[in-house]
């Protein structure tokens, strides 16, 4: 049905090449380009299938992409490289005709800063050019935005309250790690939180509101509330919404690093001069951290994601919550990577089988809400990441 190419080899690159390579039907040719080439060829050689193409390509220079596309004519491009990419890459597809799709908001290197409006300033010109841009098609954002399409659509008149509660109760035995590249995490969670309320914008120190959270399968973890780039495009294409929050849990151990981390400097993000070079202590930090990618052998225990919602049907008030639950040694077995890469990349490999399918395919710039949810959710039960309903219950939110 068609060719796609996938930019970046790190987990979720990972994790998209098994899970494109497992439905042959639909991605009938498929490269896979990264910084690294020979980490794509490890990528394919785990996977066991020789006809997939690999690739070296630097996704900061527009005029490498541009001669890649022109060179494999992808249809579209499944960007998993990392959110500082994002631009050249829309740029490379506005050149060469090809549809693109992320799983993360355009971060300027020098700021931490997140926000759609570099990205949805390309709406007309990818309109003219008839092309489709997905963006934020990973869980969070992604599939969180597709939860809330489907409750919208099928058990609610209005949404009023919106809580997206992330849970990793896993364990990988390390002192400190992150689940994702750590420069990119790092930078996320030590920004200010912020949340929606009566259409305001409310800013609190980081990490400053926690609480006890219930999850499925797990119990109760505690929870912080973050900013979490999904919120700004939910608030806008639900405009019912009276309050948007995001909780994500943190051990005690991990907050502990980080503060010290912090403290010591090793979080900044400008350059320092060190015996003549210049360094951003984050990114020496994560060449020191343990690899993302290495942490599946070991990990136990299981992700959960979902949905909390309060809203209105038919007059009366109900209550919504919907979730998923990951095992990271189920994720490690069936693709290498651990259950954080496993979330992110299967449903990114599903909003490019909707594109080339037909079924999300729009010329513009688009959220994953904006479409219809239904035949993304029923390849979320087929392809490993099946979800539960519970209604009326204690959201505790
Ligand atoms: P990794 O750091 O493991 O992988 C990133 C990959 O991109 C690496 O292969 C890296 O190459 C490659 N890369 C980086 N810069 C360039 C460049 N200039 N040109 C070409 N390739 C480049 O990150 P993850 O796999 O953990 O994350 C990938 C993306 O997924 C990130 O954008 C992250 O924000 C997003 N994400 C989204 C989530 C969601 O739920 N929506 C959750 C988790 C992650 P090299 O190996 O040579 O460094």
């Amino acid at each position: 049905m068609g060719k796609v190419l996938i930019i970046g080899a790190g987990g979720v690159g990972t994790v998209v090449a098994h899970k494109v390579a497992q439905n042959p039907d639909v991605f009938t040719e498929i490269m896979i380009a990264s910084r690294t080439k020979s980490k794509c060829d490890a990528v394919v050689k785990a996977i066991g299938n020789p006809n997939i193409r690999t690739a070296q390509v630097d996704a900061d220079n527009v005029d490498e992409l541009v001669a890649l596309f022109n060179d494999f004519k992808p249809e579209i491009v499944i960007n998993v490289a990392l959110p500082y990419q994002d631009l050249t890459i829309m740029e490379a597809c506005l050149k060469t005709g090809v549809n693109y799709l992320d799983t993360a908001n355009y971060e300027p290197k020098d700021v931490a800063h997140f926000e759609y409006s570099w990205q949805w300033a390309y709406k007309q010109r990818f309109e003219e050019a008839g092309l489709t841009a997905i963006l934020g098609c990973g869980f969070d954002p992604g599939v969180s935005g597709v939860y809330t399409a489907y409750a919208a659509k099928h058990h609610f008149d209005e949404i009023q309250y919106l809580d997206i509660v992330d849970c990793n109760a896993g364990n990988h035995h390390k002192a400190f790690a992150t689940n994702f590249n750590p420069e990119i995490n790092i930078r996320e969670i030590t920004q200010n939180g912020r949340y929606y309320e009566n259409g305001q914008w409310i800013t609190t120190q980081p990490l400053e509101i926690h609480k006890d959270l219930t999850y499925p399968n797990i119990g109760p973890r505690d929870s912080y509330l973050l900013y979490h780039e999904e919120l700004e495009s939910l608030v806008k294409n639900f405009p019912t919404i009276k309050r948007a929050r995001f909780w994500m849990t943190f051990g005690q151990e991990y907050l502990t690093h980080l503060r010290v981390i912090q403290d010591i400097g090793m979080t900044r993000i400008d350059p320092i001069d060190y015996q003549g070079m210049k360094i951003v202590p984050l990114q020496f930090l994560k060449a020191v951290l343990p690899n993302p990618q290495d942490l599946g052998e070991n990990y136990e225990g299981e992700t959960s994601i979902g949905c909390r919602i309060r809203g209105l049907k038919d007059g009366k008030e109900h209550t919504y919550y919907i979730y998923n639950n990951c095992s990271h040694q189920a994720a490690y077995k069936e693709t290498g990577m651990q259950g954080v890469s496993y979330t992110t990349g299967v449903p990114a490999m599903i909003g490019a089988m909707m594109f080339l399918k037909g079924l999300w395919k729009r010329p513009g710039v688009w959220n994953v809400e904006e479409f219809d949810p239904d035949p993304f959710m029923e390849q979320l039960n087929k392809q490993g990441l099946p979800w539960h309903e519970v209604f009326d219950g204690d959201l505790e939110l």
